[in-house]
């Protein structure tokens, strides 16, 4: 029995009637871009997150991307965030013309250490990044309390967070801007591209919508050069079917999380194996991620592998030592801990439709591997 490390088809295909039904009703409005469908969207999605602005946009990439334009963030800024994540989250840092400063991250949480954020700053710092990786919420109290003494914006990059919660409080409405991707393995997944930004600030939602469509203020008048980050009325359309299922999944994932917890420690030493930490706040478990010290982390993967065993490794790199970093950005201090993680993190199959028999066949399969 092979198990995969995400079943999109266990996700999509009770829902399959549902979609193709909200698609057509698109086809039959003739209305493709942006419209009723992403106003509906944006009008649900917001209640639903508890935040005064949902924007949608193309993807989680030009969610940050926008953020930051509206942010003023250019050449000469910096803007500090975690080298453990996501190539977009600097990504979009880099493509402004701005210097990722990159500052380590702590081992249990795999996110920004802010003691390393708070010696990161320097008069350059336009803004932080927080990355609520792998669905576990950053320390959101200390890095507010960072941002606001140094006069920063502070972004949330949830793109992998939909649903957790800090302090009783959904991430993406903590910071001054959330970012939310729709790619279809994060936990809200439509079908193919797509993004989300939030905000509690008006000016700065009014300014996210005209960046979205090139700047405009109204049709060919452009007061500023902004993009093409539109959302499209047939992903707001199967993300409006697939939105009242979160809860459910998320609770899906929660429930497989406990459920590795308990067979992984019964079976497996910490010393050989060490679970996820799941931290204070509400986890979404995007990624279920163990480490693997020892240099043993690859042998594990291939055993998984050997298995029909879908895992992967995230990241086999930190930003920093990426090719295209090596110039344009900064390192503040040690990245040990960020390098260390990349040699022995190996995400599970945790997704919605998985199997308590598959599961219970990663748990085995990681025990022989990892015998004495
Ligand atoms: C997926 C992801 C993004 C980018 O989202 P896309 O929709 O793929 O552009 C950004 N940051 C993080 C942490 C992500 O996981």
């Amino acid at each position: 029995m092979s198990v995969p490390f995400v079943d999109l088809a266990a996700i999509h295909d009770p829902l399959r009637e549902a979609m193709l039904s909200a698609i057509a009703s698109v086809i039959d409005r003739d209305a493709y871009v942006l419209g009723a469908e992403v106003d509906a969207f944006e009008r649900e999605i917001a209640a639903w997150l508890d935040v005064p602005h949902a924007i949608g946009v193309s993807s989680g990439t030009d969610a940050l991307l926008s953020a930051l334009m509206a942010l003023d963030v250019g050449p000469g800024d910096e803007v500090v965030t975690t080298p453990f994540t996501f190539f977009a989250t600097a990504g979009a840092i880099a493509r402004l013309g701005a210097t990722p400063v990159f500052a380590d991250i702590e081992p249990r949480s795999f996110n920004l250490a802010p003691a390393r954020v708070e010696a990161a700053l320097s008069p350059r710092t336009k803004a932080i990044i927080a990355v609520h990786l792998f669905g576990r919420a950053a320390d959101m109290d200390a890095l507010s309390a960072i941002a606001d003494r140094a006069g920063v914006a502070l972004i949330e990059d949830a793109a992998q967070a939909i649903g957790a919660e800090w302090a009783g409080r959904r991430v993406g409405g903590l910071g001054r801007v959330g970012c939310f991707s729709f790619f279809p393995a994060k936990n809200l997944g439509c079908l193919g591209d797509g993004g989300l930004v939030t905000t509690a600030d008006d000016a700065l939602a009014a300014r996210i919508r005209r960046l979205r469509t090139h700047g405009g203020e109204k049709r060919y008048l452009h007061n500023e050069v902004g993009g093409n980050f539109r959302l499209d009325a047939l992903q707001a359309a199967v993300l409006r079917v697939k939105l009242p299922e979160l809860e459910g999944w998320t609770a899906a994932r929660e429930a497989n999380a406990r459920a590795y917890d308990a067979m992984l420690r019964q079976a497996i030493p910490a010393e050989a194996l060490l679970p996820p930490d799941p931290g204070p706040g509400r986890h979404a478990w995007n990624q279920y991620v163990v480490r693997i010290p020892g240099g043993r982390r690859d042998a594990a993967r291939e055993a998984l592998s050997a298995e029909g065993i879908g895992s992967a490794v995230y990241y086999p790199l930190a930003l920093h030592q990426q090719p295209c970093f090596q110039t344009g950005a900064r390192t503040a201090g040690p990245m040990s801990e960020a390098e260390r993680a990349t040699a022995e993190v190996l995400a599970l199959p945790i997704a919605p439709g998985l199997t308590p028999d598959g599961q219970e066949q990663v748990v085995a399969t990681l025990a022989r591997a990892l015998a004495p």
